[in-house]
């Protein structure tokens, strides 16, 4: 018995160690990763749930190491995020989506860009000009662009709805992000003009299984309704999620169901077919 507690000790000390070691490696190769281009974007539909027609696609960042292979976001952007990296990144993603949005209007593709941005970017002293710069840099129409923040930014409510006013003054639209899961309400959200609320996957998960999750999500989308944004359902995985939405009138929707993040030049061919 001794023995075995003994092995499970050392197996979890180097379990331990092996996440600090890649950990400590990933910290130190992102310094080189953007020059070395190995950050790439893939884009994620989203769709109006009674049409099907995609209204927009959002940003999603994957890095492709020239060791590790591909890592998911959630594995570096916290690690980013400790050491103020993201901002670096942050700068990287907005530009390169509003580069692949020009060049989709260039071949008559209309479609919104959603780009996501970390409290950390956002709160970051030039944000606005990042914006800025980036939408003249591309030539980009600034209505197409939409930037999805998290209710962790309204942790500072003044100083997110000065840069939120700025940014909505510049015409580029915003979403709050998985929503549900932090301690913002509708209604303050409301106040900010916020276009768009992303209501969380976890939430979306349990609707057909969950009455009590139900009618919290009946809630939100009634209430989204009264102070007039739209929602949209992240994680949409099953057609009776899509169809519960759609009966409960909300108006937009993501997820595997409709498509996985997918390529540039996959959106390109998805969306050509559409027109
Ligand atoms: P998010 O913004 O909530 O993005 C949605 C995530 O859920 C994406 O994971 C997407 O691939 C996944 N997803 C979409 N539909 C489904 C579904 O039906 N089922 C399941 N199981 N998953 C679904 P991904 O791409 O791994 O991104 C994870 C998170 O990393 C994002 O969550 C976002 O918080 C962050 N992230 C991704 N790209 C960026 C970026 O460019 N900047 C920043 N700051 N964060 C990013
Ligand atoms: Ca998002
Ligand atoms: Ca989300
Ligand atoms: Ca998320």
């Amino acid at each position: 018995f001794a023995k075995k507690s003994g092995k499970n000790k050392y197996q979890f000390f180097n379990e331990h160690g092996d996440k600090l070691a890649r950990k400590l490696q990933l910290e130190q190769d992102f310094r080189s990763a953007i020059e070395e281009n190995e950050f790439y974007l893939e884009y994620q539909p989203c769709v109006e749930l009674k049409t099907g027609s995609v209204y927009c696609v959002e940003a999603l960042v994957r890095w492709k190491h020239p060791i590790l292979g591909i890592i998911p976001p959630n594995e570096f952007i916290p690690i980013m995020e400790e050491t103020g990296w993201i901002v670096n990144l942050g700068t990287w993603v907005l530009n390169e989506a509003c580069r692949q949005n020009k060049e989709w209007q260039k071949l008559g593709i209309n479609v919104k860009v959603a780009v996501n941005v970390s409290s950390i970017q956002f709160e970051a002293e030039n944000f606005v000009d990042v914006v800025k710069e980036a939408l003249l840099k591309h030539e980009m129409q600034s209505d197409f662009l939409e930037i999805e923040i998290t209710e962790s930014v309204m942790q500072n409510v003044e100083k997110s709805t000065r840069i939120i006013h700025e940014l909505k003054e510049l015409g580029v639209k915003i979403s709050i992000d998985d929503f549900g899961t932090g301690y913002s309400s509708l209604s303050l959200l409301s106040s900010l003009s916020i276009d768009h609320v992303k209501i969380d996957k976890s939430f979306i998960d349990g609707i057909t299984s969950n009455s009590n999750i139900a009618s919290v999500v009946k809630k939100m989308i009634e209430m989204g309704e009264s102070l007039n944004f739209d929602l949209i359902a992240e994680g949409i995985e099953l057609e009776e999620q899509a169809n519960f939405l759609i009966e409960n009138g909300c108006r937009y929707g993501q997820g595997y169901y409709f498509s996985r993040p997918v390529s540039p030049e996959e959106i390109q061919k998805l969306l050509m077919q559409m027109w």
